[in-house]
């Protein structure tokens, strides 16, 4: 089979800051290219291209950086198609593989060792009318073990999207199968005020602080 050919933003080695494997230590593949518009998307640069290598080059200098895990992120690494023969190549490995994606594409397809961390985008982004709701009935249909591969994460910068947040997890009750992630755009909510909403509410999901974010508030990518 012939390697595909990726458009590459960075690759580098962090601590994964955002997933229930928050806190490992983790290489990012980061893809370039997104085709969206978040409002408060942190990362911007990714849409320009610094390198393109096959998927082959991508996996050597993945498995250098010596983690167990390895995380595919982006800009919207599912907008390349060639981002599944390096997911199946990396899952080949051995190692450990996530997925993080806007939520904007269905993960259909998808080599189902990879981990899925999912967005759904709230009001405030400004594209919550392209969440991928087919996501969410995949998640369902997934059957028992692979659930396990799915995870939600929702980032509430005010009230309405808690509020839309809460009601969508009342709708469809995928935190009954699968992690639900729920954190604060950063500089926009008090995580604490998020805290007590979900307290209040009783809602069983996962409260997360974007951890790398912690670590090193100054640094603009490589985190
Ligand atoms: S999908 Fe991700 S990379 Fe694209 S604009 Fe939204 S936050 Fe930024």
């Amino acid at each position: 089979m012939n390697e595909a050919l990726l458009k590459i933003s960075e690759i580098f080695r962090s601590i994964q800051g955002e997933s229930s494997y928050a806190g490992w230590p983790c290489a990012f593949i980061r893809l370039a290219g997104c085709s969206h518009n978040c409002r408060y998307c942190d990362s911007l640069y990714a849409r320009n291209t610094e390198e393109r290598l096959t998927t082959g080059e991508v996996v050597s200098r993945a498995l250098a950086l010596k983690t167990e895990i390895i995380e595919i992120t982006g800009g919207e690494p599912l907008e390349q198609p060639g981002v599944h023969q390096l997911m199946t190549e990396l899952c080949n490995t051995g190692r450990k593989v996530l997925l993080e994606t806007g939520g904007f594409i269905p993960v259909a397809g998808i080599d189902p060792r990879v981990h899925k961390i999912i967005d759904l985008k709230p009001p405030s982004s400004g594209e919550s009318g392209k969440n991928c709701m087919e996501n969410i009935t995949l998640a369902f249909k997934a059957g028992k073990e692979l659930q396990k591969s799915f995870e939600f994460k929702m980032v509430v910068a005010d009230r309405n999207d808690y509020l839309w947040s809460r009601d969508l997890l009342r709708m469809h009750p995928l935190q009954k199968s699968c992690t639900v992630l729920m954190g604060v755009v950063a500089g926009e909510l008090a995580p604490a005020q998020l805290a007590d909403w979900i307290l209040e509410d009783g809602l069983r999901v996962r409260m997360q602080l974007q951890l790398h974010k912690l670590l090193w508030p100054e640094r603009t990518r490589g985190a």
